[in-house]
């Protein structure tokens, strides 16, 4: 173990995790010190040198958006941060320091004045025999690359397959998660299949698509209303939506649900929901729903220095007592506002306000020319809601060069089709769960 790296300025903020909430904790508190004339270090530790904007991510799967687009780069965007691209593997709260390891260097040591836990969500997994092994997620580039690619190789293998049952297997796409985020996939999957089929020649029906819930509704978070739309649009278009069914098993030729029907298929994407991130699990805090305790400035209870938010963090939700913020972009964006501005006011720099934010509403696109939206409780669907939805993802992308690039997407789109070809990039490894989002396989497979 390499010693505390003690070299810094006299005080030093640190900050796990380069999501929405660290992302903009660290630009915040940039300018809150610059500001007030203070010389603190402000040091990210992130595995990753980029910051991902995760509502774009159905978009990649559908092969609708370049990955690139999607990330934002630290370097450019924090030039004034210090930059720690590895993971933290724990934290000693006693001592105040993290130890982080990174690809090619051992394990390491960084001292903090005030840490900032920021880790976010992994996919969470049931007891499904199967799933770790066949089944992908929707958290990461890697993820989202890799389900646009076996869709594509699945369906190139199926037009030289002689064996009907073969073929249609290939041409068959399990989605299990009919909240927004599986919601928006399986239209966008569908979309690219629906290209695929129109530019080969046969008839899109006979590529299968299969959405499934627990829940006996889509898309709970939009309401009944727009739910209902969202599921009358998804069936006019093929998918087969079957709620209050799951999977029991997957194999690598097919599932079997709930219910006992057999689905042979080589695609599936298990979108059902998040929970915290593995580091949370080390640090021996309590925690509720698999999410850090803190209280309502953001603190962890009993460590003053200590602050957490985003999809990691329980906040409890003071615009609805009782209940703790859900887990999207739009508090963890806030929330790391928030952390920045009570980090500060621990320094002694302002003042500590505890967090409170009132839901603006959710922006679904679900592919060609139709979305659901309820900004402000206004109920949208169809094109005007396509709009507003594309607007509102071009407006909050946190840097200017990322909302050009995806502006010229969303043009391009109106004119061409979307590209079909596969680069074979993102092996099965890399983007299973334990290897894309660092999710232990606790069946050891
Ligand atoms: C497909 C999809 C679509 C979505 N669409 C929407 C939407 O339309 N609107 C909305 O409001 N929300 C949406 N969400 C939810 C939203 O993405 C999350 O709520 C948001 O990303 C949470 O932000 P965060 O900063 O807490 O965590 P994250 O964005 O998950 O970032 C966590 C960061 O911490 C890093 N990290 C993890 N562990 C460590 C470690 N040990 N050491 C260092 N770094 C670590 C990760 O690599 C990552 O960079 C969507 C999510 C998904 C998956």
């Amino acid at each position: 173990m390499v010693p505390a790296d003690n070299t810094a300025s006299p005080e030093r903020v640190v900050i796990v995790g380069s999501g929405f909430a660290g992302f903009t904790c660290a630009r915040k508190l940039c300018r809150t010190f610059a500001k007030a004339g203070r010389d603190v270090e402000v040091v990210l530790v992130t595995p990753n040198d980029y910051m991902l904007y995760t509502p774009l991510l159905p978009d990649v799967a559908g092969g609708l958006i370049d990955p690139r687009f999607v990330v934002i780069s630290l370097a450019d965007a924090l030039p004034r941060v210090r930059l720690v691209v590895a993971k933290a593997e724990s934290v000693d709260l006693q001592h105040k320091t993290i130890t982080v390891a990174g690809e090619d260097r051992p394990p390491r040591e960084l001292s903090w004045d005030r840490l900032v836990l920021t880790p976010g969500s992994v996919t969470r997994l049931f007891d499904v025999p199967g799933l770790a092994e066949h089944a992908r997620g929707l958290k990461t580039v890697a993820e989202a690359l890799y389900l646009r690619e076996q869709l594509l190789r699945q369906l190139e293998l199926a037009d030289g397959e002689d064996d009907p049952e073969v073929r249609s297997a290939r041409r068959t796409v399990v989605v299990v998660g009919a909240s927004y985020a599986g919601t928006e996939l399986v239209a966008q999957l569908r979309a690219l299949a629906d290209a695929y089929a129109h530019r080969r020649g046969f008839d899109p029906s006979e590529i299968r698509f299969v959405l499934l819930d627990t829940a006996d509704r889509v898309m709970p978070e939009v309401g009944e209303r727009l739910g209902d739309k969202a599921l009358n649009v998804l069936r006019d278009r093929g998918i087969d939506i079957r709620l209050k069914t799951s999977l029991r098993e997957l194999t690598d030729h097919q599932v079997v649900l709930t219910d006992d029907t057999v689905v042979p298929t080589y695609t599936v994407a298990w979108v059902t929901g998040v929970t915290g991130a593995p580091l949370l699990e080390t640090l021996d805090l309590p925690m509720e729903r698999g999410r850090l305790v803190v209280d309502t400035s953001l603190s962890v209870p009993g460590h003053p220095d200590v602050f957490a938010g985003g999809d990691a963090a329980a906040v409890p939700d003071l615009a609805a007592p009782g209940k703790i913020t859900p887990p999207t972009a739009q508090h963890a964006t806030r929330q790391g506002k928030a952390l920045a501005r009570n980090v500060a006011a621990s320094l002694g720099i302002g003042r500590a306000v505890p967090y409170k934010h009132r839901d603006m509403g959710l922006v679904v696109d679900l592919g060609p020319g139709f979305a659901v939206a309820n900004p402000l409780g206004v109920h949208l669907s169809g094109r005007l809601a396509k709009l507003v939805t594309r607007a509102y993802h071009t407006y909050a992308l946190p840097r200017g060069v990322n909302r050009w690039a995806i502006s010229l997407t969303y043009a391009t789109n109106v004119v061409t089709p979307r590209p079909l070809t596969r680069l074979g990039l993102v092996s099965p490894e890399e983007s299973s769960f334990v290897g894309s989002e660092g999710i232990p396989n606790k069946r050891g497979a």
